[in-house]
């Protein structure tokens, strides 16, 4: 049975007094029995305070990003091990915006994917097409190569310490969600494709959908087989709807 995740991906949104208002009522929503696992992503400045004030709670802290390289001179960077110093468990890699606006390729998020594992973070690999992709039937073929990238540097051992997130591109920020049958059909050759290499890592690794996930539609999306839970990003800035996505997780 594979645990439900929720995580909410806050971008470059907030700020001090912003965030604490944000998890004070988050942490008041959040149901404390919820059998969904939850996780937020504040931007990097405002880690360890967001981390302070998730302390003794079940809510997990994460990053939206991570260094490739271990240190060094690589400035504006922020490495693993400083992610796993502030608190982290999870961190981002290979978000579209990533790769759409800062050019973040497959072998780059592969090598991102492994700097996370070796310092003992989950990371959170997100695959997905973008529109003009999906129009010409490649939605497969482009979501296939992005996961090969990692597999053939990582092993699909990797997969099992590690959080796969399918998100179309022309579904994030849009407000124009996937179907559920068009997120199932990817969530589940994602699966197979795993399976194919290795059946256990397949049946437990968990596939969260990602691309304007809301209250009204978290449900009908995370009751199909092979949705493990969402990634969400401009929902998860406001405590009442996010809280009603987790419970639709549960
Ligand atoms: C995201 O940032 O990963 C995301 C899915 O954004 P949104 O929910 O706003 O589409």
């Amino acid at each position: 049975m594979r645990q439900p995740l929720v995580a909410g991906n806050w971008k470059m949104h907030g700020s001090r007094a912003e965030n604490a208002s944000l998890v004070r009522s988050l942490l008041d929503l959040v149901r404390a029995e919820s059998r969904a696992e939850v996780l937020l992503c504040p931007p990097f400045p405002y880690l360890w305070e967001v981390g302070r004030l998730l302390k003794d709670t079940d809510v997990a802290l994460g990053a939206q990003s991570v260094c490739a390289e271990p240190h060094g001179a690589f400035t504006g960077e922020v490495s693993a091990a400083m992610l796993k110093d502030v608190g982290c468990h999870f961190v981002l890699v290979g978000h579209s915006e990533r790769r759409q606006i800062f050019g973040e390729s497959d072998s780059l998020v592969a090598r991102k994917f492994v700097a996370a594992q070796s310092q003992g973070l989950v990371p959170v690999l997100c695959v997905g097409e973008t529109l003009e992709e999906r129009e010409s039937n490649r939605t497969l073929a482009v979501v296939s190569r992005q996961l090969d990238a990692v597999l053939s540097v990582s092993g699909v051992g990797a997969l099992a310490g590690a959080v796969i997130a399918y998100e179309p591109v022309w579904a994030i920020g849009t407000g124009r969600n996937a179907s559920p049958d068009q997120a199932q059909e990817v969530h589940a050759m994602i699966r197979g494709k795993v399976a194919a290499l290795d059946a256990t890592i397949a049946a437990s690794v968990r596939v969260l959908y990602g691309g304007s996930v809301k209250a009204s539609n978290a449900r009908e999306l995370f009751a199909m087989p092979d949705i493990d839970g969402g990634l969400v990003g401009g929902a998860s800035l406001k405590a009442d709807e996010f809280a009603r996505i987790c419970a639709a997780a549960d």
